[in-house]
């Protein structure tokens, strides 16, 4: 698996609304369709409100001059009158069938993102960038529902009134389409100018505020205060929290001053616009071109026109422009790289072997392992020993099966690790990590956690091989004890925490098990104790204790010696031993310890 080269897929705004769409479609499709009849009748409505309008005032017109009968205008006056009561109807309606809809997609994106989480390749949460967008993921997901409304609102709604009112315009006088174009122009350049200008902004006066920020965190936060204190340099601090602030204030200001001035000017545009097409209905009207009809339709539907352009300028335009970004995260999201496995079948797990593997953590320029060969066969007790940093952890991650291979296989039984399904892969895994978790749970939750289904004997016997003291005063209820102050349980000490980790390690059904320096809190010859232990019930598993006592590692069949991300060397105690090798060095610079 390569994270670094793979590049996230950018979503466009079409994809996404066909995203949200098709999964709400999925679910309520009468309330789509709906949705969508609705809000275009709503645009058609608009314009044949104007049209109703001209061929009343065309009546009223003839009623005066005599050609027409009062029971047409009366019919027509009452169509007329009528108009506006619709719109409003069919907006409410729309606006409720939308929220039923929306809500309801987002409902089950939001499942779309949890179930996202949970397929998603344990390594990615080692990269930085990657949990990064995890985080933002969850809160893009309004955007993604603002930006498709707005979409939907622009291609369904917005699109089919502008184009019929051109049609219309067009037909009374192509001259006012032409006059009304001009007059969209302005917002069209005003919306590119502004965004642009503010872009612009965010690059010059982020360090700015980065800076100020930081500075103000230095005078009042907790981990800053004491030193602040001491040094007397709240002086210092406050100078340059002040000449920062006002260095950013002094840029959005300027910005601020710019796009306003523009903006002035693009309304005067606008403004001119506006009034010129009055002034050309006035003439037209004069010249006898248009009836009073038209004339009197267009002039009532001028505000409508414009703030519908505005509508769709800083409204829904607006919106798409500040949810795009958030959005698209969401997106990025469900793109992480997932295991391909899928062979689900039991594994025997009677060879596991790696073939020149070497393994780098996403984001680092230096592999953790290089060229690691090893082949284990199913019942052996392995120790892997080296220095801090020598990869000792990561060897066991990749022996999990957690983390693939960057370069190089791993095989169990002949069957490359990748190929297998995440789920038949842990099944009959056990390990005790390094960092392990401390559960805010009772104790037999913390022991049971990987299978409810055992009862308290299992628990006890657990317990029993990783040496915690069951008979201690704290644990005032027995196994029903609530471990953790959160949740007004009690704390243990570290090397209690750590003999319950152990535990759940050993309660868990495994072919094979891993410790990971699970023994770091707790002295060594009560280490030694509990290694016996385990030796005894590991004796048919595939078991590996990573350690820096050497004391420990000799119940090993064999150990591996790492240094550098590489196994430098490998045999029995005795063997290597008898080597000039590290492991004899380490040896003779512990021995001290052990009496
Ligand atoms: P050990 O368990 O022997 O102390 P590790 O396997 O933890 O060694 O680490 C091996 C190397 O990998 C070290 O250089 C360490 O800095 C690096 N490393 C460990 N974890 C990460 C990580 N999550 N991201 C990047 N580098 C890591
Ligand atoms: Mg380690």
């Amino acid at each position: 698996m390569d994270n670094k080269t793979k590049k996230v897929k950018p979503y466009g705004l079409f994809s996404m609304t066909r995203h949200m769409v098709g999964i709400g479609a999925g679910k309520k499709p009468l309330h789509l369709i709906l949705f969508i009849v609705l809000i275009i009748i709503m645009g058609l409505s608009n314009t044949a409100y104007t049209f109703v309008k001209q061929i009343f005032f065309d009546a009223v017109e003839g009623l005066v001059g005599g050609r027409e009968q009062i029971g047409i205008v009366v019919v027509l006056g009452t169509v007329t009158s009528l108009f506006p009561v619709f719109i409003f109807l069919v907006s409410n309606l729309s606006a409720i069938v939308l929220q039923i809809f929306f809500k309801t997609a987002e409902g089950y994106m939001g499942k779309e993102l949890n179930e996202k989480a949970a397929r998603i390749d344990p390594l990615v949460y080692e990269d930085n960038r990657f949990l990064d967008q995890i985080n933002k993921a969850y809160a893009g997901l309004q955007s993604v529902g603002n930006v498709v409304v707005s979409m939907l609102m622009i291609l369904l709604n917005q699109s089919v009134y502008f184009i019929s009112m051109a049609v219309y315009l067009f037909n009374v006088k192509p001259m006012l389409l032409f006059m009304f174009c001009v007059s969209f122009l302005p917002s069209v350049v005003g919306t590119v100018v502004r965004k642009r200008l503010y872009a612009n902004l965010e690059n010059q006066a982020a360090p700015y505020r980065r800076r100020y920020e930081y500075f103000e965190k230095c005078i009042c936060s907790r981990e800053y205060v004491k030193e602040t204190r001491l040094w007397r340099s709240e002086g210092f601090f406050q100078r340059m929290f002040g000449s920062n602030l006002r260095e950013c204030t002094r840029l959005s200001w300027q910005t601020a001053k710019h796009v306003r001035f523009i903006e002035l000017g693009l309304r005067t545009l606008t403004l001119t616009g506006y009034v010129g097409t009055i002034i050309m209905l006035f003439y037209y009207l004069s010249k006898g071109e248009i009836g009073v009809g038209a004339f009197a339709a267009v002039f009532t539907s001028l505000d409508t026109l414009f703030s519908r352009m505005n509508e769709l300028f800083d409204i829904q335009i607006g919106s798409i422009g500040n949810a795009f970004g958030p959005a698209q995260n969401f997106f990025a999201f469900l793109h992480l790289p997932e295991r391909q496995g899928l062979y689900e079948g039991t594994l025997k797990r009677e060879v596991t072997e790696l073939k020149d593997v070497s393994f780098t953590y996403p984001g680092s320029d230096r592999p953790a392992l290089e060229d690691i060969n090893l082949t284990v066969h199913k019942g052996e007790t392995l120790a892997i020993v080296g220095v801090n940093g020598s990869g000792k952890s990561t060897l066991t991650r990749l022996l999990t099966g957690l983390y693939l291979p960057t370069s190089g296989e791993m095989l169990i039984d002949g069957r490359n690790v990748g190929e297998i399904a995440p789920k038949a892969l842990y099944r009959d895994v056990s390990a005790v990590f390094q960092r392990y978790q401390s559960y805010k749970m009772t104790v037999a939750e913390n022991v049971r956690i990987s299978d409810m289904e055992k009862g308290d004997p299992a628990v006890r016997d657990a317990m029993e091989k990783a040496n915690f003291p069951m008979d201690s005063e704290k644990l005032t209820e027995g196994l029903e004890t609530m471990l953790g102050k959160d949740f007004g349980g009690i704390d243990l000490s570290g090397g209690q925490w750590q003999r319950l980790a152990i535990a759940r390690g050993l309660y868990r059904a495994h072919d094979m098990i891993i410790l990971d320096e699970p023994t770091a809190a707790i002295d060594p010859l009560e280490e030694a104790d509990i290694y016996r232990k385990f030796a005894e019930i590991s004796a048919d598993k595939t078991a590996f204790i990573v350690t820096h006592r050497l004391g420990s590692a000799q119940i090993a069949d064999r150990i591996i010696v790492m240094d550098a991300g590489r196994i430098v060397d490998m045999g029995t105690h005795e063997e290597l031993m008898q080597r000039e090798g590290k492991y004899r060095k380490m040896y003779h610079a512990q021995a001290k310890w052990y009496v």
